[in-house]
């Protein structure tokens, strides 16, 4: 893990956080596992027969179809942990509970533009790590601003002399984000660091957008879905995890699957 600058109450892993599923998959398939990616869970439903090569201490076990990009299978285990986001876990929950009173709000569309920028200015991190920018605002549409590499050492080590990376996030509730680009995203950059970025100062830039990102965490939700989680530990050896389960985060997501794998290996 690497911190950030001292009074940061925030981690990442050193060179980017998407070392870490990778790391996982190591571990899976150092321990004999295997992990298939691209691969979307479709149904599920209890294994037909107490011999049918899934029984385990909780009874018969769990029977998943999946299709990817080998085509369709059916998986077999006698423990099952589903992880998906809440409505494929809504989805393949179905018929097995009662799901009716869980309310899934859809989640705001959420458009990160990184910049990569040539801007000798930005050196003395006019804005610190970033800021979040108040709805309402009229000179930008941008909701937040990373000055990345101001915030991670390793990634301030990438860079060229008078390089920096900026991460600027567009998508409040309700707004559409599918026209940000990084010509906007370099406006609204210039605009809330306070320093001239013209086109010319711009050496790269990636826009990733994702619908319906954060799951809801209003305390009422959260109450449905514990109620929900109740119901499914009736079934044996079948648990849910997950931010639509957990609350949104890394905290909670992480602590949240430790206890159910806790609960699932006792
Ligand atoms: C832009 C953004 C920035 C964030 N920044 C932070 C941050 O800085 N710190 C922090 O703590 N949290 C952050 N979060 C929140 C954090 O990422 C989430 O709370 C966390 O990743 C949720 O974990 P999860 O395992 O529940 O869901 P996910 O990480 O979404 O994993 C669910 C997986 O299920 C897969 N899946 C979906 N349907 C199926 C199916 N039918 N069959 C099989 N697989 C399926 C998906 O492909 C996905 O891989 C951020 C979220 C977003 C969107």
């Amino acid at each position: 893990l690497a911190a950030a600058p001292p009074g940061a109450a925030v981690a990442t892993t050193t060179g980017g956080l998407f070392r870490l599923p990778r790391a996982l998959r190591e571990a899976v398939e150092g321990a004999g596992g295997q992990v298939r990616t691209g691969t979307r869970a479709t149904a599920l439903r209890r294994a037909g027969e107490p011999d049918s090569g899934t029984s385990g201490p909780d009874g018969p076990g769990w029977e998943v179809a999946v299709t990817g990009p080998d085509g369709g299978a059916i998986l077999r285990a006698p423990r099952l942990v589903l992880a998906t986001p809440g409505a494929p876990a809504l989805d393949l929950l179905r018929g097995l509970v009662d799901v009716g009173d869980v309310d899934l709000p859809a989640g705001s569309a959420i458009t990160h533009v990184t910049l990569v920028v040539r801007a000798p200015a930005l050196d003395a991190a006019p804005r610190g790590s970033g800021l979040l920018v108040p709805p309402g605002a009229a000179a930008v549409r941008a909701k937040a601003l990373t000055h990345a590499s101001a915030k991670w050492p390793w990634l301030a080590a990438a860079t060229t002399p008078g390089e920096h990376v900026l991460r600027v996030s567009y998508g409040r509730p309700g707004e559409r984000t599918d026209d940000v680009d990084p010509t906007l995203a370099l406006r609204d950059a210039a605009t809330l660091l306070g320093v001239p970025l013209p086109p010319a100062a711009l050496r790269d830039a990636r826009v990733v957008a994702r619908a319906g990102a954060l799951a809801a965490s209003t305390p009422a939700h959260l109450a449905q879905v514990a109620r929900l989680g109740e119901r499914v530990r009736a079934l044996p050896g079948l648990r849910v995890t997950g931010a639509w389960v957990a609350g949104t985060g890394l905290a909670a997501v992480v602590a949240h699957a430790q206890a159910v794998a806790g609960e699932m290996s006792q």
